[in-house]
């Protein structure tokens, strides 16, 4: 029996035939029909050109049905997808197509020459294009080709896709994921938070991540349920469609800009059956403002490219701000001790790590780092520092890299930006440790006020004296205009750190 996660999607497929898969604003719209018969035929172009069962094809293209169209072309015919963030310069693409091998290149039509440099430098021996308006050379292509309506036979742990992560914490690294990684996890997902062929999801996060492409796409694809899609988040957009959609997926910075918006209310929300967020730290302050303009509580969950989802909160059930739930069926977790793996008592902050069937089988070429992080025993080792408290919910306390290591005490980030944050005036801070000669590392606060707020430094400190114990008060504070976020509205802690690298020396 063949294990390609195609086949699963393919039945659902054509069990809804004539219903939407994805639709735009401009009137495209893709039957389950038609998508089907157009995978089938870009997957007869990827065999033209010499793609062959377990080759990596790597694509850097704006968002678009096609791109998704040719996702399931590659599962279809047995290669491996691997969708590279649109915001990578030449430079990052020559290390990723050196590093992954792929036997094709498909890139946005404006890149074409540049592309074509690039891969072969890298030995990338194809380069085609695919744009935004059903156009570009791939397509082109796929029309002559002779579709390749046969779904290739996979094992369980044959590769489906390769995903870099999104290089927060240093150079991005390739996760090889399987089909029972993405097949597993899609299944669970759309009983989790109860995916029908009714929903229609508002999909306006990037194609190129895990939220968007595998959380987003393969439970539509499990659900036989379908997809606006938005090339980007945009507020009017999004009040006009609420009206019309299900369900949105969002990060953290969708929700706070709605929450800022005077349109959102009851009445504009009341199509709307669920509001998932994660990727990053969604703030109990804005999930209890989402809920009181709306009666939705946000349901937030946790994953990462490496594994894809973990941890969620219920369906059913009380959603609680600030957490991000329980372990999905099949999901096990558990909170260690950093150095030593023991599991450390229930309330204590910890090392997450997390076993199932959803978890990669290693990174792309880096064995050394595999071992690290992949324990023996099936654990995979996060990276974040999380607490379970007394209701069974998990905490994330933030990331292991951006703890704070202060005169031998730990500090915990999140924790003392949550008292900055409640002082008037304050929009966002974030914490950071930077090396300091007599404590190792110095807390540094970086906090954005609003406009008209009157605050300083002075200010801050004053109001931190009797809120925080004394080894967690920062040393110093700066402002800024914003924090440095990447497209996945992840605070760049690492940018910040070499910015204040000199500030006590
Ligand atoms: P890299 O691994 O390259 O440094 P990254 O970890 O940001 O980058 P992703 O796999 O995109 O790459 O992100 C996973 C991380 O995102 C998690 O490890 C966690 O730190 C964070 N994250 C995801 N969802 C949540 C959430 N709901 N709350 C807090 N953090 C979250
Ligand atoms: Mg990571």
């Amino acid at each position: 029996m063949s294990h390609n996660l195609f086949e699963t999607f393919a039945a659902r497929m054509r069990d809804r035939s004539d219903a939407d898969f994805i639709t735009t604003r401009e009137g495209r719209r893709y039957s389950y029909r038609a998508a089907l018969d157009a995978s089938a035929r870009l997957a007869g172009a990827l065999k033209a050109l010499g793609v062959a069962p377990g080759d990596r094809v790597a694509v850097q293209v704006d968002k678009s049905p096609e791109a998704i169209l040719l996702y399931l072309a590659c599962l279809r015919m047995g290669g491996v997808y691997l969708p590279l963030n649109t915001g990578y310069t030449a430079d990052e693409i020559r290390y990723f197509l050196t590093d992954a091998e792929p036997a094709l290149f498909v890139c946005r039509p404006a890149a074409l020459d540049e592309a074509r440099t690039v891969a072969g430098e890298s030995g990338c021996p194809a380069v085609e294009t695919l744009g935004t308006d059903a156009d570009g050379s791939l397509l082109t292509l796929a029309e002559r080709a002779e579709a390749y309506s046969d779904i290739e036979p996979r094992e369980q742990e044959d590769l489906a896709a390769i995903l870099y992560t999104s290089g927060t914490t240093g150079r991005s690294k390739g996760a090889m994921l399987t089909h029972r990684n993405l097949g597993s996890n899609a299944a669970t997902l759309v009983q989790a938070w109860r995916f029908t062929g009714e929903d229609r999801l508002i999909h306006a996060l990037p194609i190129f991540h895990t939220h968007g492409l595998f959380v987003g796409c393969n439970v539509t694809l499990m659900a036989g349920s379908s997809m606006l899609f938005l090339p980007r988040f945009d507020a009017d957009t999004i009040f006009e469609e609420m009206p019309h959609g299900s369900v949105m997926m969002g990060v953290p910075t969708f929700y706070t800009r709605l929450v800022a918006d005077e349109r959102l209310t009851p009445e504009a929300t009341a199509n709307m059956r669920l509001f998932v967020s994660g990727s990053a730290p969604l703030t109990a302050e804005t999930h209890q403002a989402f809920e009181a303009k709306t009666g939705h509580a946000i349901l937030e969950r946790y994953g990462m490219t490496e594994t894809n989802m973990n941890l969620s909160n219920p369906y059913d059930g009380e959603r609680r701000a600030g957490t991000v739930g329980m372990p999905l069926p099949g999901v096990e977790y558990r909170i260690t001790d950093r150095e030593t793996h023991a599991p450390v008592p229930q309330g204590e902050i910890g090392m997450l790590e997390i076993r199932g069937p959803n978890v990669f089988i290693g990174y792309w070429r880096m064995p050394e780092k595999t071992r690290e992080e992949l324990l023996e025993d099936g654990f995979f080792i996060t990276g974040d520092l999380a607490m379970t408290d007394a209701h069974g919910y998990v905490h994330i306390v933030g990331r292991d890299k951006d703890l704070v290591i202060s005169g031998g005490y730990n500090v915990y980030p999140k924790e003392v930006e949550q008292v900055i944050d409640e002082l008037e005036g304050v929009v966002e801070s974030a914490v950071i440790g930077v090396p300091h000669p007599d404590f190792g590392e110095g807390v540094t606060a970086v906090v954005v006020a609003q406009s008209d707020a009157s605050l300083d430094e002075r200010r801050v400190l004053d109001y931190l004296q009797d809120r925080l114990a004394k080894y967690k008060q920062p040393k110093r504070v700066f402002f800024t205009d914003v924090l440095p976020r990447n497209t996945m509205g992840k605070v760049q802690k690492n940018e910040l750190r070499k910015q204040y690298q000199d500030t006590y020396r």
